[in-house]
Parts: C-alpha cells; sequence; structure tokens
C-alpha cells in the first residue's frame, strides 16, 4: 500500500490538479482516454513546437490515482523534448509494472510515490491511464515512438 509520506503526495496532487483546464489554441492536439478498469476519463491538452512539449494540460474525472497521476505527469513533461518524454514514460511504467525503475537518473518527481500501486495491480491502469493517452497523442511523433 501507498505510506503515508507518499499517500499525502498523492491526495495533494488528487485534490489540487496542477495544469488542469483547457488549452485554447488552434494548434494544440487534444486527445480523449478512458481507462477502462475503472470508469476513469481524460482529456489531455499538449501543444507542441518541433520535437518540445511547450504546453500541457488536462480535464478528467476519476479515482485519486489516476487523477494525480494525470497531474504528475504533466509537471514532469512540461517544457520537455519528446526523446526525454518518451524516456521518462518508460521509467514511469516499469515503477508501477515492475514496481522499480530500471534508470534511478531518470527523476519521477512527485509520480515517485505512486511506486506502491505496483503491488495494486487492478489499479495500474488508473495510474498509466494518463500516459496511454499521451501515446495516442503522440502517435505519430517519430522522437517518441522509438522509445516506447
Ligand atoms: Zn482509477
Amino acid at each position: 500500500m501507498l505510506n503515508d509520506l507518499y499517500r499525502k503526495v498523492v491526495m495533494d496532487h488528487a485534490k489540487y490538479k496542477r495544469n488542469y483546464g483547457k488549452l485554447e489554441d488552434e494548434e494544440v492536439r487534444k486527445v480523449h482516454y478512458k481507462n477502462p478498469t475503472c470508469g476513469d476519463v481524460i482529456t489531455l491538452y499538449l501543444k507542441l513546437e518541433g520535437e518540445a512539449l511547450t504546453d500541457v494540460s488536462f480535464e478528467g474525472e476519476g479515482c485519486s490515482i489516476s487523477m494525480a497521476s494525470s497531474s504528475m505527469m504533466t509537471e514532469l513533461i512540461q517544457n520537455k523534448d519528446m526523446r526525454t518524454i518518451s524516456i521518462i514514460r518508460g521509467e514511469f511504467e516499469k515503477l508501477i509494472k515492475e514496481g522499480k525503475q530500471s534508470n534511478d537518473r531518470v527523476d519521477l518527481g512527485d509520480a515517485l510515490s505512486l511506486e506502491g500501486v505496483h503491488k495494486l495491480r487492478a489499479r495500474h491502469n488508473c495510474a498509466l491511464m494518463a500516459w496511454q493517452a499521451l501515446d495516442k497523442a503522440l502517435y505519430d511523433v517519430e522522437s517518441y515512438k522509438r522509445l516506447i
């Protein structure tokens, strides 16, 4: 289960969602994604400039894990290039599915607090939903796809 410190971080993100809301711009990529196992939903907004993600936001509803993970993801990927985002995405998935990162030098920030979700197999999709939405939004970006 989530320990107390990690639980506090997760609840803080679930309650005070970072980068929450719409991005209104013609060039914004918008994807809707639903977690089939828990009913969580997310709409993700991304603004890309070349190989960089210059802005990101989300709207959604769901359990605390899904909303906290979405909030944390927006902080992690903001102003990063596609290759870096892809690496972070891979490390986060390992943290959830295997319970540890393969490269500890990749800083997962507050998202590290979700490591206990590893033991809650039924909640894996809650933690990964936002990242799966990101995959959908970036399906055509070669430098992102190579690493996932
Ligand atoms: Zn959920």
